[in-house]
């Protein structure tokens, strides 16, 4: 195991690459998919489980926890590995985002924002000092700046605005982080859309210097053609020698998409909320198994697929368990659609380090052209 936090590039075809980050809690194998891990759970899944699929490391969110359990509460009780029963890697948010997003009446100030919980109302405060403090009360072992990230569309003024806001943010997210060996701090560009300001942001980040770089503000609404423009050139402007994290992204082949453009690391809350909702993603494409041709369908989700919910069970029995509101549904749902995304990362590691990422994107698009197998 590793004693200091060490990103290392081993293979690299076109833009993709195929690395391997190194951290006290263990290996995570890049191109990385994190499930996320909201309320320190991912939703229907054993921690056990989660690792089965093959993820080496989770997403725990900041604004969540912090409002339930509470991170000093968390920090009682050994610490967020301890307290969810997961030993390996954990990335936190900074809470910047959900504030944003979930949160009812904010106010965003220099100094931070002030908000309601939108769990009981009580008010909240959070600055990039209470941020880094509430991720070090976690244990996280890969902490994001506190940032602001506006929806897009926004004009550009605003868009700047917030970029250099987020720049201010970065700077002292870097003090108050101070020197955590094998712990990393991840800056996060902004800049919407505008390639110029993509680049000032990822000056100003190197400048500051980080152990890796989110690229955010995309996937929030633009659009997957306007998201693979700015990675045409956005990673680019990041160093070569660390990690590059494409947050809250994608559907598959966004997130093929962003690998192919340089991207390492990625979440999503995809994955394990469609399988809540009978939404399956398979290797054909998108399957609604609440679709009444699956009712007497004895072939599993896709006979390819080695999951538990593909070799045991059939069609008709997953069709049966979800308009039933059973349980296990949602956790069968659930793991064929992580084990799904960890295949595709797996497939796409191998096809990087062979030098055959093309070819592999190419059959992943055209087995999903075929669409889903003929009902019977
Ligand atoms: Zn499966």
């Amino acid at each position: 195991m590793a004693e200091r936090f060490e990103f290392e590039v081993m293979a690299q075809d076109g833009a993709a690459r195929r690395g391997v980050i190194r951290t006290p809690r263990g290996e995570i194998r890049t191109p990385a998919f994190m499930p996320v891990g909201t309320a320190a759970t991912v939703k229907a899944m054993m921690p056990e489980s989660v690792r089965e699929t093959g993820a080496d490391i989770l997403l725990g969110n900041t604004y969540h926890l912090m409002l339930r359990p509470g991170a000093e509460r968390i920090d009682r009780l050994g610490g967020l590995h301890k307290f969810m029963n997961w030993e390996r890697p954990i990335l936190t948010d900074s809470g910047g985002f959900q504030v944003m997003s979930l949160s009812g009446l904010r106010k965003l100030t220099e100094e931070g924002v002030t908000f309601k919980s939108h769990v009981d109302g009580s008010k909240h405060h959070l600055t990039p000092e209470r941020s880094m403090e509430i991720q070090r009360l976690l244990g996280s072992d890969i902490v994001m700046c506190f940032d602001e990230c506006p929806s897009l569309p926004a004009d550009r003024k605003r868009i700047a605005e917030s970029m250099a806001l987020s720049m201010r943010w970065a700077a002292r997210s870097r003090e108050a982080f101070g020197d955590r060996p094998g712990h990393a701090l991840f800056g996060i560009m902004q800049g919407g859309l505008e390639r110029d300001l993509r680049e000032e942001s990822a000056e100003a980040l190197t400048k500051i210097g980080f152990d890796g770089y989110a690229i955010g503000g995309l996937a929030v609404g633009e659009g997957q053609a306007a998201m693979f423009d700015c990675l045409d050139y956005a990673p680019g402007f990041l160093p070569q020698d660390k990690p590059r994290y494409l947050m809250g992204v994608g559907k598959p082949d966004d997130i093929v998409g962003a690998v192919k453009r340089g991207v390492d690391m990625m979440d999503c809350v995809l994955p394990s909320r469609s399988g809540r909702t009978g939404q399956v993603f398979t290797r054909r494409g998108v399957v609604n198994i609440k679709n009444a041709r699956h009712a007497d369908d004895p072939r599993p989700l896709d006979e390819g697929c080695s999951c538990p919910a593909c070799r045991n069970y059939s069609r008709a029995y997953l069709h049966h368990v979800f308009r039933s509101q059973e349980i296990i549904s949602s956790m069968l749902l659930t793991w064929h659609n992580l084990h799904y995304f960890q295949e595709i990362m797996d497939g796409m590691r191998g096809a990087i380090a062979e030098g055959r990422f093309d070819d592999w994107e190419a059959e992943f698009h055209g087995l999903r052209a075929l669409g889903d197998i003929e009902p019977l």
